[in-house]
């Protein structure tokens, strides 16, 4: 994976000027290289994944919005009320119960959640959540995942299994390590009335301080590792 992340970052790097959800780019030699349709890269199985889409039309996906994935952004519930697992917040997604004036579509939506035994799946991971930034790029482009925190689920097994499913979609999209983010890195700009609403604290016991430090950089060994 380190070696792929390298890889892809120099690229990145090469083909910033490229139109956005554009994939290819050229070689530290100068040799263009395209990566459509490449084949999946061996290594690394599938975590197990429980497939419960909101319903397509309606709630969170009335609008259905097509995305590249270029980024993963990491979240936590701060929900923690014993039976709010990844299950049970998948379910309120489904059932449009999250409603939220923080978002322009009047639902805040997002791709996984996980807790310590499951992944459940919300939205296909090509189309647009409502989990980061309002209309910015942290919802424009990119797989949104909340960890769960409710009482008696451990903490250490959601963060690595977290880890793991970052990895997948990291392979899957060639997403490259630096574009694995907190959410705290999006700055919030309101939809409704352009009020900056800064950076938020999430997930908050990944940060230190409120920005990415030591327990981060933990984190994203924990990917790197897979
Ligand atoms: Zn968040």
């Amino acid at each position: 994976m380190l070696r792929f992340s390298l890889l892809f970052t120099l690229f990145l790097a090469a083909c910033t000027v490229q139109p956005v959800g554009t994939y290819g780019g050229y070689t530290p030699g100068g040799t263009p290289v395209s990566t459509a349709g490449a084949p999946p890269r061996p290594g690394l199985a599938p975590p197990r994944i429980t497939k419960a889409l909101i319903p397509a039309g309606r709630y969170g996906r009335h609008r259905m919005r097509r995305m590249v994935p270029r980024y993963i952004t990491i979240h936590s519930t701060q929900n923690y009320s014993r039976q709010s697992d990844a299950r049970a917040h998948a379910e309120m997604l489904r059932r449009g119960a999250l409603k939220g004036p923080r978002n322009s579509l009047g639902y805040v939506t997002w791709h996984f959640t996980v807790d310590e035994s499951s992944i459940y799946q919300s939205l296909p991971e090509t189309e647009q959540g409502q989990h980061a930034d309002y209309e910015g790029p942290g919802n424009r482009y990119s797989i949104g995942i909340e960890m769960c925190e409710n009482r008696g689920n451990s903490r250490a097994a959601t963060m690595a299994r977290t880890a793991r499913l970052t990895a997948h979609l990291m392979r899957k999209y060639r997403i490259p390590l630096n574009r694995v983010v907190p959410h705290q890195h999006w700055r919030m700009i309101r939809y409704a009335d352009g009020r900056d609403l800064g950076h938020k604290n999430c997930p908050h016991f990944l940060l230190d301080g409120g920005r990415p430090g030591l327990k981060w950089r933990n984190f994203l060994r924990m990917v790197q590792s897979h």
